[in-house]
C-alpha cells in the first residue's frame, strides 16, 4: 500500500517524472490511460494532491473533487462517447478493489458495462 506522495506511482507521473503521455493536464489535475485498460477507452483522472483515498478527502477540497468530474466530461467528450455513455469509478480500500492509494477516477467507455459491477 502507498503511503506517502514520495513513493507514490501517480505522484510520480504527475509530477512529470514517469514518461508517461497526460491526455489532460492543468494546475489541480492529470489524466492519463490506465496501464491495464479494462474498456476501450481506460482514463485515470487524479488530483496532483496526495490523498489516499475517499476518506482523505475533506470539506476544503470539495471543489476540486467536483472538478475531476468535469474533467472526465470533457474527456468523454473529447472522445466522443459522451452520448454513447461510460462509467465512473472510485474504488475505496480493499472490498471496493482499490489497489494504488491516491485517490483516482476510473473513466470507463466504449463498450457496454455490466451491472452489478464485479
Ligand atoms: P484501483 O484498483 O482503483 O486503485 O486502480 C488502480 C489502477 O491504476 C489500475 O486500474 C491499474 O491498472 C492502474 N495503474 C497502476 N499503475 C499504473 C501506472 N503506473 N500507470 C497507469 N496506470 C496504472
Ligand atoms: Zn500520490
Amino acid at each position: 500500500m502507498e503511503v506517502s506522495g514520495r513513493s507514490c506511482p501517480f505522484c510520480l507521473i504527475a509530477a512529470g517524472n514517469a514518461d508517461r503521455r497526460l491526455a489532460y493536464e492543468d494546475e489541480e489535475i492529470v489524466a492519463f490511460e490506465d496501464i491495464n485498460p479494462q474498456a476501450p477507452h481506460h482514463l485515470l483522472i487524479v488530483p496532483r494532491k496526495h490523498m489516499q483515498s475517499l476518506l482523505e478527502i475533506e470539506e476544503e477540497d470539495a471543489a476540486l473533487v467536483g472538478r475531476l468530474v468535469l474533467v472526465a466530461n470533457r474527456i468523454a467528450r473529447d472522445r466522443g462517447i459522451d452520448l454513447s455513455g461510460f462509467r465512473l469509478v472510485v474504488n475505496c480500500n480493499p472490498d471496493g478493489g482499490q489497489t494504488v492509494y491516491h485517490l483516482h477516477l476510473h473513466l470507463l467507455g466504449g463498450r457496454r458495462m455490466g451491472w452489478p459491477p464485479g
